[in-house]
């Protein structure tokens, strides 16, 4: 994104970084208000691929909020619902419920959107974004100040070998030393020569 703005004067660079965001901001507000839905885009269809996933466990209750979620293999898993915690880390780590949590919530008829973190939910989206960027006039009518003006750093010399500046060749140069390379990569004997200016033996 600050590809066009990374080769300019440092202000004209500021410049061109805010007013990116003031419309990234502005952009992402809007698209969010058009969605439909309380999750992000992203995080429903995640959750949408986790119920499907959820088909595959049994749901072992033990009365209360504790569950123990068994795969069609045999694998059981802890699940916590009051606490949100599943053995299997997924829900305690993302925030997302996990397959075997779904299992569970759908044994007990609650929705799984209800336990999803409210760092994924439209409102909490859009309330982010609604800080809105305050507008600047022109950097003409900016206010003047008797700070020094902003200079580039000193360049200092890198440690290590400077870069050599190879010599231009000639365009019939390169060509001329093509034709002599053989099939194999390696240059022939008598460009060999030529290039080391030894007289080859006769
Ligand atoms: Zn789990």
């Amino acid at each position: 994104m600050v590809l066009r703005a990374r080769s300019k004067h440092i202000v004209d660079m500021l410049e061109t970084i805010r007013l990116i965001l003031m419309k990234r901001v502005q952009m992402r507000r809007d698209q969010m208000m058009k969605h439909t839905g309380d999750l992000c885009p992203k995080i429903a269809k995640i959750l949408e691929d986790m119920k499907k996933k959820s088909m595959e466990f049994i749901a072992h209750w033990n009365g209360k909020d504790e569950f123990e979620i068994e795969s069609a293999y045999g694998t059981r898993f802890r699940l916590h619902l009051g606490d949100k915690t599943c053995s299997c880390r997924r829900w305690d780590l993302t925030g997302i419920p996990c397959p075997h949590a779904i299992c569970g919530m759908y044994y007990m008829g609650h929705i799984p959107e209800e336990y999803v973190h409210e760092c994924y939910k439209k409102e909490t989206f859009i309330n982010t974004y609604s800080q809105l960027m305050g507008t600047l006039n022109d950097m003409d009518m900016w206010p003047k100040v008797d700070f020094p003006p902003l200079i580039p750093p000193k360049c200092e010399n890198l440690p290590g070998r400077p870069k050599k500046h190879a010599r231009k060749k000639d365009p019939d140069e390169v060509k001329d030393k093509e034709k002599h390379v053989k099939k194999s990569g390696k240059l022939g004997k008598k460009w060999c020569y030529h290039e080391m200016l030894i007289v080859p033996p006769t």
